[in-house]
């Protein structure tokens, strides 16, 4: 790969590496920046975080620099684990002394001791992120790349440095780095570290799933999620760390009707969404918007291959994979749930007529989640026939653009109603029953329905009648009776 040494010195020319240059030679210590920060300068991708490797103690040299840095430096050390950090500007550096790591069976936790720059290399996961720019002055900017991690930066290619078997079964969560890597810079992981990792797959069982779950979600936000995925799935991975995504692969066909693939409509699914938006929980909602398909697949010979309510039992499903995946239980969980829920909602709607009470409905029932909903539901028309795709697009833009017509009139997104439980308490005298639960809904339903406008007089109106056709009297019917009894 021919990459100037001009680019190195012009990424080089900051500051910044001054400082640790001079701090290291103050030091006498011979000293690199490693990892992914290199590795980014020839991929031209910005990168804030700096590793920074040297032959002797990390700590030492990231006290050094931070008394070079001045006053507004944050520093701190992690003396069980002989690193050190410094937040300096938008730079977060990190300092480590060069190690030598061997590993025993049953932990991803090696037994360090000190080493040299090649000990250190060594011990990385792949050869594009063992590449080394010494920062002394006497060979500043020289790059020390011992595996050839040029020529794979070059190839687009993952390839660990030492025998892919050692390196995997030591630390397997490199398993999931490699994917992560694949899916993230647009690498090929290269044959034999692909066969090691089928081989060593297994091995993922002794990671935690927290640090899983990481490596998943930055598959999640790659721009083409897809990739990670279909390598999970190649690789032997998914059917262990997420067999219900396992579950939706295959197509069966019966007296000539097949159904899609869902495991791969669900993938484009993802991808479609992930050109659209950011978010990772609505790239969740994609990914598990149809995993409620498995449980609830039946031939029906009239119908056909039916999924009915797959979307009910899909948001079912949802708290018992996110806890074990050690995902969030919060609100973001909740997030997932309801458009998964309704993500067959838009599309019914298109389906049948496009009516101004269902349209209330949707923006009453979606709220402020209604846009990434209609993102959702455009995401998955994965159709192959361009006519269909064609036709479910121009109903969309129907649906669109009812709901701007129908919140801009009747504002029913997020809308509670005019006159909530506790007024209908007073206004009847009445205590916690359901009738108030009733009268509440009655009110919610006409205003959905378009029977009465969202305002309060006329909820009020519409309240007073229907108490009356169900034999309800007002409160101050009651007091005015009660006042004519003292009377008496
Ligand atoms: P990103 O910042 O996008 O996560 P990165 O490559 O910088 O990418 P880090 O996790 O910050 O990833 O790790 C920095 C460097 O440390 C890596 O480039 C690699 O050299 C090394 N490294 C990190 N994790 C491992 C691991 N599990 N096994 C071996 N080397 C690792």
């Amino acid at each position: 790969m021919f990459i100037s040494q001009e680019v190195i010195n012009q990424h080089l020319s900051k500051p910044i590496f001054s400082i640790l240059s001079e701090a290291a030679d103050d030091l006498g210590l011979e000293t690199y920046l490693i990892g992914g920060f290199v590795r980014d300068i020839f991929l031209y991708r910005k990168s804030n975080d700096i590793d920074i490797v040297t032959v002797g103690s990390g700590i030492q040299l990231a006290k050094t620099v931070a008394k070079k840095l001045g006053k507004n430096v944050r520093i701190t050390v992690f003396k069980n684990f002989g690193t050190a950090q410094i937040k300096y500007k938008q730079y977060e550096l990190e300092f480590v002394g060069a190690r030598k790591e061997s590993y025993t069976h049953d932990s991803r936790n090696p037994i360090v001791e000190d080493g040299t720059i090649e000990d250190d290399q060594n011990r990385r996961d792949f050869t594009i992120n063992a590449l080394a720019l010494c920062l002394n002055k006497d060979r500043f900017g020289q790059l020390v790349d011992p595996f050839n991690g040029m020529q794979d930066m070059e190839d687009l290619t993952l390839k660990t440095p030492l025998d892919p078997d050692i390196t995997f079964s030591d630390d397997p969560l490199r398993m999931m780095r490699a994917i992560r890597f694949a899916a993230q810079l647009g690498f090929d992981i290269s044959p034999d570290t692909f066969d090691a990792i089928e081989r060593n797959k297994e091995r993922i069982n002794i990671i935690s799933k927290e640090r899983i779950v990481d490596e998943l979600n930055k598959i999640m936000l790659s721009p083409m999620p897809s990739v990670g995925f279909i390598l999970l799935e190649k690789t032997g991975l998914l059917d262990i760390i997420f067999p219900e995504l396992i579950a939706l692969k295959g197509a069966e066909t019966k007296d000539g009707v097949g159904h899609k693939d869902n495991f791969y409509h669900t993938l484009v699914v993802l991808d479609n969404i992930s050109k659209t938006s950011d978010n990772l929980w609505l790239r969740w909602a994609a990914l598990l918007h149809d995993i409620g398909k498995p449980a609830t697949k039946r031939w029906d010979p009239k119908l056909g291959w039916t999924f009915h309510n797959h979307d009910f039992v899909g948001h079912k499903m949802i708290p018992q994979i996110f806890r074990r995946m050690k995902l969030p239980l919060n609100e973001k969980m909740k997030y997932v749930q309801k458009v998964v829920a309704m993500h067959m909602r838009p599309m019914q709607l298109v389906e049948e007529e496009v009516t101004d009470s269902a349209i209330r409905r949707l923006l009453f029932e979606a709220g402020d989640d209604i846009d990434d909903l209609m993102k959702l539901c455009e995401a998955d028309i994965t159709s192959k026939n361009p006519n269909k795709v064609r036709r479910f697009l121009q109903n969309f833009k129907i649906v669109r653009q009812k709901l701007k017509e129908i919140e801009e009139k009747d504002r029913v997104r997020n809308f509670e109603p005019p006159i909530d439980g506790n007024e209908i308490m007073q206004l009847f005298d009445l205590g916690q029953t359901p009738l108030v639960g009733r009268l509440k809904s009655a009110i919610k339903d006409a205003i959905l329905d378009g029977v009465i406008p969202n305002e309060y007089e006329a909820a009020y109106q519409f309240l007073m009648g229907k108490a009356a056709e169900l034999g309800i009297t007002p409160r101050e019917n009651l007091l005015g009776n009660k006042d004519e009894k003292n009377d008496n």
